[in-house]
């Protein structure tokens, strides 16, 4: 192929929540290599090992071997899968979901969509779910990695708006990075704190993690807080804030409400309580807090640290206290900025496609709000109560409340807390539809039918990235063998139901996504995050912030500049809630506290990166790591095996040496699943993790577990 022949398709990275712009280059038919987009916001140019190697995911002779290329169906769980027509395939979906219904009512059925999907993709399945079938059982992936996130943003600011943009970075003064490996998790980025630093050697930044990761390595100052105390941390700062007279009174005063019971609630958090609570150096906390309070402006980026928690809403909202005291929000380079995992967990929560969430921000419990949906949708009403979230759906399942489940992009027999529930959850339902681009067996053994879909490089539509950014993903390649884009298989399930049932017949009658995004633009109209001024010619001229207007011609870098939030006052909300330790607590049986996490060139459970042997250089197998005097006490060498057991399961892989934890602490990659551990029944780290869930955001606390780590006794 001569270098003329190829084609270059503008498109977006469908990894992390960077949302990095990338040119494909292609003929057509096969993508022959990719580079970053110089004219993307989100990246100038830059892409990490992941996004580089996107073009080796594509390869046909790849496909081939690891995509969904035909729907497929079998008459019962032990019999082989048989290739069906689409048109078999998606009446029988039709048929099982109206029969379920007809027996057990809207809420026996529950839809488990993906942070992967594209904003066209959540809007068809929520409506589908929510307008149609009648139920909010439909929830995400998503919910694992972002939902304390909005909780906390809801709480202490009214909504869920992301006030930060990523050029921030260049204008703060102090960054402070909390329960993210941003060097890892979002690496392009990560380049630009690089870059910040270069160009203002004055620029200071301050990690809280357990780990010395990577990030907290390149810090000025580490704070090694023990797992779970971040809300005591936070209520620390605050008291010496008080004590130092180093908060905005003027802010406090004018902007927010609920200040003194805060303040009464942090008058025991002394400096001395805090470091002994946390772990850490009294003199690191107060020089944390000085840098944070009085160098300003202060921007804190943060992650799954605070949200994958049994406490991750009062773990955000803690945070974004600090930010409220300080005055040290709506303003260049301040301000809290939580960084999304996926590449459209954003979109999805602008289309409401959670369990306990409308479209466009809009309130569930909020009469006037469910009103404007119905009335959008054409329908008498939606559904009032809130559906079943991540871990509740599958419990839902297991008990025999759900009993259908239909699977959307995502491959909970991995990535979900607690695996042996999954998966006797998964056993037990009467009807699992699995769709997706790829074939993750795990999840797959339990599917009654298949329904493939087209992946990044064959889809069209848009994605949000971590600062509200909206880009257009570009179909580069035409649908291999049978595939369909997800969108289009929620609408045409819908037609088919809407004919059974006699309602929405023209509901869900789309041409193409654009069709469906002028639906959705449309809905949002009058919210915080209208979108109504943003086309898709709009954004295939350059990537958009929300909110973007109709009649106007650029969306908002910041919000809550004004100083007004989206409360009924109009004023931040401070939230006082004390320290709540782990859920699952260590003790004499199982004494390490374990950690979870991403490596740099891996992404989730590995249907993409797996494919390509050179992502395996930087970390080629998995392990747990272990501080060396914790292995001495137990007889450990490196590269041993040994078993991983909590009070739900038990993992065998080797053990590595490493300082980057203090004694009692331990860390596992979230990235294998029984492909590469040996097969069914191995289940990767999520056979140990807990299932405790956050009360208010619902999601559950992946980062941490109690274990107990010995030597496997091979004789
Ligand atoms: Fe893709 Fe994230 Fe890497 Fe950017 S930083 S190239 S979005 S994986």
């Amino acid at each position: 192929m001569t270098a003329a022949a190829l084609i270059e398709t503008r498109t977006t990275c469908p990894y992390c929540g960077v949302g990095c712009g990338v040119i494909a280059q292609h003929d057509g038919v096969q993508i022959t290599g990719v580079r970053g987009d110089p004219d993307h916001p989100a990246n100038f140019g830059r892409l990490c090992s992941k996004g580089a190697n996107l073009h080796l995911t594509t390869l046909p002779e790849v496909a081939q071997t690891s995509r969904l290329l035909t729907p497929g169906m079998r008459v019962e769980r032990s019999a082989p899968m048989q290739t069906v027509s689409w048109d078999s395939a998606l009446d029988s979906v039709a048929e099982r979901i109206a029969q379920t219904v007809a027996e057990h009512g809207p809420d026996s059925v529950g839809i488990y969509v993906s942070g992967q999907l594209l904003t066209e993709d959540y809007y068809a399945f929520n409506k589908l779910t929510k307008a149609l079938i009648g139920t909010q059982n439909i929830d995400t992936n998503s919910r694992l990695c972002m939902s304390s996130a909005v909780a906390g943003y809801k709480a202490t600011l009214g909504t869920d708006s992301v006030p930060c943009s990523y050029e921030d970075i260049d204008h703060a003064r102090v960054l402070f990075i909390s329960g993210s490996n941003t060097a890892f998790a979002h690496p392009v980025l990560y380049r630009r704190i690089e870059a910040a630093r270069a160009a203002n050697p004055d620029l200071k930044i301050i990690v809280v993690d357990p780990r010395r990761t990577d990030t907290a390595a390149e810090a000025d100052l580490h704070l090694p807080i023990l797992p779970g105390t971040d809300v005591m941390l936070y209520q620390g700062m605050l008291h010496i804030m008080l004590w130092e007279s180093w908060i905005d009174r003027v802010f406090i005063d004018a902007r927010t409400e609920g200040f003194d019971q805060l303040k009464a609630q942090v008058r025991n958090a002394t400096p001395a309580e805090v470091a002994r609570v946390c772990g850490i150096d009294q003199a690191a906390l107060l020089e944390a807090t000085r840098l944070f309070a009085t160098q300003g402006p202060t921007l804190s980026l943060y992650c799954q640290g605070l949200n994958q928690s049994a406490d991750g809403t009062h773990k955000n909202a803690a945070l974004i206290n600090l930010h409220l005291a300080t005055g040290q929000i709506g303003k260049p380079g301040a301000g809290p900025f939580s960084l999304t995992g996926q590449p459209n967990a954003m979109g999805g929560r602008e289309v409401g496609g959670l369990a306990n969430l409308l479209p466009a921000h809009r309130d569930l419990s909020n009469p006037a709000h469910r009103a404007e949906v119905a009335a959008f949708w054409g329908i008498d009403e939606v559904p009032t109560t809130r559906g079943k979230t991540a871990v509740e759906m599958f419990e839902a399942a297991r008990t025999g409340q759900i009993k259908l489940l239909w699977i959307v992009c995502t491959n909970p027999a991995h990535s979900l807390p607690n695996q042996q529930a999954v998966h006797e959850a998964l056993s037990t339902v009467p009807c699992v539809i699995v769709q997706d681009a790829f074939a993750s067996p795990a999840t797959l053994r339990y599917a009654d039918i298949v329904l493939p879909a087209t992946p990044w490089a064959e889809k069209d539509g848009t994605v949000t990235n971590s600062e509200r950014r909206i880009s257009r993903q570009r179909a580069v390649l035409p649908p291999m063998g049978e595939a369909r884009h997800d969108w289009l298989i929620a609408a045409q399930v819908a037609q088919n139901l809407a004919a059974r049932w006699g309602r929405l017949q023209r509901g869900f009658a789309w041409a193409d996504s654009e069709a469906v995004w002028n639906e959705w633009r449309e809905l949002t109209r009058g919210t915080d995050c209208d979108i109504t001024g943003m086309s898709y010619a709009m954004l295939d001229a350059a990537p958009q912030q929300w909110p973007l207007r109709e009649g106007e011609a650029t969306g908002a870098a910041r919000l809550f500049t004004d100083g007004r939030f989206h409360t009924p006052s109009g004023r931040a909300r401070f939230v006082a809630q004390g320290y709540k330790p782990v859920a699952d607590r260590v003790d004499a049986q199982f004494p390490l506290a374990l950690t979870t996490g991403r490596l740099r060139d891996q992404w989730h459970g590995l249907s993409r990166t797996g494919l390509v042997p050179k992502l395996f250089a930087h970390a080629p197998e998995p392990r747990i790591e272990m501080n060396g005097a914790d292995m001495g006490r137990r007889g450990l060498r490196e590269g041993d095996l040994v078993a991983v057991e909590s009070r739900r399961g038990r993992q065998v892989l080797p053990v590595a040496a490493s300082d980057a934890m203090r004694s009692g602490q331990a860390f596992m990659a979230m990235h294998w699943g029984e492909e590469y551990l040996g097969g069914a029944g191995t289940h990767g780290v999520n056979s140990v993790t807990s299932d405790a869930i956050d009360p208010v955001s619902r999601q559950p606390e992946l980062k941490h577990a109690a274990v107990r780590v010995s030597k496997l006794d091979l004789s």
